[in-house]
């Protein structure tokens, strides 16, 4: 059992790894035609960039029914892709951009760090010369307002 719970904490560090790997290359990438909803201003309460959630929500699913299946323990993998999912929604969709019902102010050095970085990631509105690409680690803040500037001085 403990062996599970790591398995699946292991894959939810890894996750911020991936997603913020597959935000940089994928959805600034050739995926940006799903992804550029979000960098517009948002008309509903659904995006088409919330295809990805559903792509993780997919993976996940596939992974418990492999590792049930006798493939053990992709199943905990898949847990863990599936709770990093829930805590993104919860992150990114309610406590950064405020689809929650009411607004919860960021509290604590860590949290400050990480709203503020993602507005930082919001502040350029197309696909180029954006910051931040992870959802729970931030870089330094002054090092993602150098970087900022460094891509508007080169034209990104
Ligand atoms: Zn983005
Ligand atoms: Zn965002």
């Amino acid at each position: 059992m403990l062996f599970n719970i790591l398995v699946l904490l292991g894959t939810l560090v890894a996750m911020e790894g991936v997603g913020t790997l597959a935000h940089k290359y994928i959805m600034h990438g050739w995926g940006w035609w799903l992804h550029r909803s979000h960098h517009e201003p948002q008309l509903g309460m659904l995006e088409t960039n919330d295809v990805y959630l559903l792509a993780l929500a997919v993976i996940s699913l596939a992974l418990v029914a492999v590792g049930k299946a006798g493939h053990a323990p992709l199943q905990w993998v898949g847990g863990g892709v599936a709770a990093y999912g829930a805590l993104y929604v919860i992150a990114h969709d309610g406590f950064f951009h405020r689809h929650w019902p009411r607004t919860v102010r960021p509290v604590g050095r860590y949290l400050t760090r990480l709203h503020r970085a993602h507005r930082l990631h919001h502040a350029v509105k197309g696909r180029k010369g954006s910051v931040s690409f992870g959802f729970f680690y931030a870089p330094p803040l002054k090092r993602l307002v150098r970087e900022l500037r460094r891509n508007r001085g080169s034209g990104l």
